[in-house]
């Protein structure tokens, strides 16, 4: 539904869903294609990739993120795929840094392109990255990523402190048997570096179920095991509209998180949808909830009918995910296809 209660920050219509969720939140996965192949998120040989007309160009995604922020949307995340990869990334930052009401634009990424972008990234007004990486290991990277590429990733992450991006967060899946081990390593690159370690459950897409149920590694477990060996208290987590549950060593710059979107799920919290590469708004991480955008935008509809169809999405948008572990992998969604 769109809201008609105005307040002196928000605007006079604004996006409330079924369950009076405020939505001020868009992902947009820019592309779904990935120069890594990450074992819990992709296959080897790659997905049916979309096709070049099938993906919007930058000036439709502004067209739709205009329209969003119209009815209150304020932090854009821009994802995949790999958003790295979709040239000159930064003209479509600057673009919808321009959009009166949007005021925080972040990245999520692997990195790997990191280091030679972020210069134009925050001038163009990037705020914000999240960076994924696994495991410090470079045969171990080569393992879960399946392609070379772990010195590049550090150097994007070091280069993105360097630039002032604040909070950088490192997204980290834990699978066991795999790179569980490393908890502690990761975990103490807070304690003098200004960054936010997220330790990420390993959630069942495409055909990764199996890996997904011998893999699983719960939040209070990897809590448990940093724990052990250290005086870890609860934190504030930094701003940035995120889902996890904070955690900090005495006198660390940075903090550990756990993301638990399977053993704690928060989706009573939820205050974002998915643009996906092809012009679908996506209602939910998993499922089939989803609203085409880019048929009625080719067909020139205008901001303010764009922002009504995102009202009308709000009536699909389910009250929580039913993911379980084990879940039958036909329910799911790759990140890939839905925009990460
Ligand atoms: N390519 C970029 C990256 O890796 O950061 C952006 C897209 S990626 C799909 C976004 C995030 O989703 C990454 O942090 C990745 O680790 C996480 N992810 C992908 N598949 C996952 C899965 N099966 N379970 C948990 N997290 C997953
Ligand atoms: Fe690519 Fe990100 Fe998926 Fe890894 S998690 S395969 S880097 S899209």
């Amino acid at each position: 539904m769109i809201s008609l209660q105005a307040t002196r920050t928000s605007p006079a219509i604004s996006l409330v869903d079924e369950f009076s969720r405020p939505i001020t939140y868009l992902r947009v996965s820019v592309t779904d294609k990935c120069n890594l192949r990450c074992v819990y998120c992709m296959p080897e040989s790659g997905l049916a990739w979309l096709g070049r007309d099938e993906i919007l160009s930058y000036e439709e995604i502004a067209e739709i993120v205009r329209a969003a922020a119209s009815v209150g949307v304020r932090s854009i995340r821009l994802t995949g795929g790999e958003p790295l990869i979709r040239r000159e990334l930064s003209r479509l930052v600057a673009a919808l840094a321009a959009i009166p009401g949007i005021e925080d634009i972040a990245l999520s990424t692997n990195g790997l392109l990191l280091e030679e972008q972020i210069g134009a990234l925050a001038a163009a007004g990037l705020r914000r990255v999240n960076l994924s990486l696994d495991t410090l290991r470079p045969d171990r990277f080569e393992t879960i990523a399946r392609r070379p590429g772990l010195d590049l990733v550090l150097r994007g992450l070091d280069a993105a402190i360097r630039a002032g991006l604040a909070p950088v967060k490192l997204n980290c899946v834990i699978m066991r048997g795999q790179n569980d081990d490393e908890l502690i390593e990761f975990a103490m690159l807070t304690k003098d570096r200004p960054i936010f370690v997220r330790f990420i459950e390993v959630m069942p897409v495409h055909e990764n179920l199996e890996l997904q149920r011998d893999a699983y590694v719960s939040s209070d477990e990897i809590l448990e095991r940093i724990s052990a060996g250290a005086q870890l208290e609860a934190v504030p987590g930094p701003h940035g509209n995120g889902p996890a549950r904070y955690f900090a060593f005495p006198g660390a710059l940075g903090a550990v998180g756990v993301i638990s979107p399977l053993s704690h799920d928060y989706c009573g919290t939820c205050n974002r949808v998915r643009l996906t590469a092809d012009g679908r708004l996506r209602l939910c991480l998993f499922g089939d909830h989803a609203l085409d955008l880019r048929t009625p935008l080719r067909a020139g509809a205008s901001m303010e009918e764009l922002a009504g169809l995102l009202g009308s999405a709000m009536l699909i948008k389910p009250a929580r995910h039913h993911l379980r572990l084990g879940e039958t992998a036909s329910r799911m969604r790759a990140f890939s296809e839905i925009g990460g």
